[in-house]
């Protein structure tokens, strides 16, 4: 008789052939989740973070006439010597807003304000720093200056029939800016996707209920709820749901009747009251099971009908690193725009970090800049999954790929900063 247990894969392995690579799980999410149609047309204002649905022409130039980049002098460039100082009469002036009615001839100028439409006859703006004005009153210019000098050209910006917003881009201030700036006030954009997330645990108590031996507060559905406002989706809290198959088939097909993604956190692993696995086989398919990943790797892909169903582990560290790995991603697609990978940035080690080679892990850390700029990052202390301090002290995720086989200090590492916006 064996005096061993053969012990089966599990997250204390750092290599479980069963578990799929980060870049295949994102694969597969790109394979199966499709973005919403429904549009709705908005005040400007309101499309803030929303995912414009057709790209955006201009109708016109922007600036929409040649104007004054500086104060000074509107002069035609010919009338200046080739050599020496010129003497100019000022006829007017142009105001932003107010422009001169007349025209520069041979010999004249007239004073000019920023943004004031260059008036006809003239091709050049010297700045009012760069001229004199005479004892007669007559303006002297010198030799030194360009034809069209500290002149906005019409068009120079956003020429008439340019796109401006791509069909998927998400609106930031700037677009608020540019789509005012074409005189446009309204635009259509994608609908927000709708997200429906739960808890599942008997050991879990929400807020307001009395701490009893074994039971614990459910923290997962407000991290959720932080991270999805961000992403600026519309939310369903469905709440706590016990470890029970019939509660967790009925909490499912209520979900996928209302929304387009479903997040449930926690029975995703292989413990005898995770019924989350066989509540989805009966009413849905499922796509994959564990991810090479720490923490996190327990983690389901699935449908329900139309709506997609994601299922995060239930460790609270474990919640926030596949959100922010799947979840995200999942989300944008939905949206309609592309799939933003954070972007990764060189940093020093301050701190040893023991890993094993054959899987992501997704350590938290505090990034800051050394004297000379460069980036440095120590870890939040503990990194257990369940340690959910460690996300709030951290402004980052220390990077460390499949080969990695643990860091020094000084090593050079990748760190990731947290975004949790579309
Ligand atoms: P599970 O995946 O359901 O086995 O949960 C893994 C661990 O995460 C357990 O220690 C759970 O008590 C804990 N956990 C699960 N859901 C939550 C939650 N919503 N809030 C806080 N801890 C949780
Ligand atoms: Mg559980």
């Amino acid at each position: 008789m064996s005096t061993q247990i053969e012990s089966q894969p599990s997250c204390a392995d750092p290599f479980d052939p069963s578990s799929i690579p980060l870049d295949e799980a994102l694969r597969r999410i790109a394979e199966r989740v499709q973005p919403v149609h429904a549009c709705e047309r908005l005040p400007i204002r309101e499309c803030l973070g929303r995912v414009n649905n057709e790209a955006v022409k201009s109708p016109h130039d922007i600036p929409p006439h040649a104007n004054s980049a500086m104060d000074g002098f509107a002069l035609a460039h010919a009338s200046l010597a080739a050599d020496g100082i010129t003497e100019l009469d000022e006829i007017g002036t142009a105001y932003a807003g107010k422009p001169f009615d007349g025209e520069v001839g041979s010999g004249q100028c007239v004073r000019i304000m920023t943004g004031a439409l260059v008036p006809p006859g003239s091709d050049t703006v010297v700045m009012q720093e760069q001229a004199e004005v005479g004892a007669d009153g007559r303006i002297r210019v010198d030799a030194n200056h360009r034809s069209g000098e500290n002149i906005r050209r019409a068009g120079e910006d956003i020429a008439r029939g340019d796109i401006v917003l791509d069909a998927g881009a998400r609106l930031n201030p700037a677009d608020l800016g540019v789509l005012a700036s074409l005189g446009i006030g309204q635009l259509q954009v994608k609908r927000k996707p709708v997200v429906a997330f739960f808890s599942t645990g008997d050991e879990l108590v929400s807020i307001g209920e009395p701490l009893e031996p074994g039971k614990i507060y459910d923290s997962n559905r407000y991290t959720l709820h932080g991270m999805l406002a961000r992403m600026g989706v519309d939310m369903i809290d469905l709440g706590v749901v016990p470890d029970e198959p019939d509660a967790m088939r009925a909490t499912l097909a209520d979900a996928a009747a209302r929304a387009d993604l479903i997040l449930s956190t926690g029975g995703v692993s292989v413990g005898e009251a995770d019924y989350i696995k066989p509540a989805l086989a009966e009413i849905g398919t499922t796509e994959f099971w564990k991810i090479a990943i720490k923490p996190g790797r327990p983690l389901t892909l699935g449908q329900i009908g139309a709506s997609i169903f994601m299922g995060l582990p239930g460790n609270p560290v474990a919640v926030m690193v596949t959100f922010s790995q799947f979840v995200v991603p999942a989300i944008q697609l939905l949206a309609g725009t592309e799939i933003r990978r954070p972007a990764l940035f060189r940093a020093r080690a301050l701190d040893a970090m023991r890993k094993k080679p054959g899987r992501y892990e997704f350590q938290r850390g505090i990034a800051t800049q050394d004297e000379s700029g460069a980036w440095q990052v120590g870890k939040t202390g503990k990194q257990g999954s369940g340690i959910l301090t460690s996300m709030a002290r951290a402004n980052c995720f220390i990077v460390l790929p499949d080969a990695n086989d643990g860091v020094e200090p000084g090593d050079e590492v990748d760190i990731q900063f947290f975004d949790w916006s579309l």
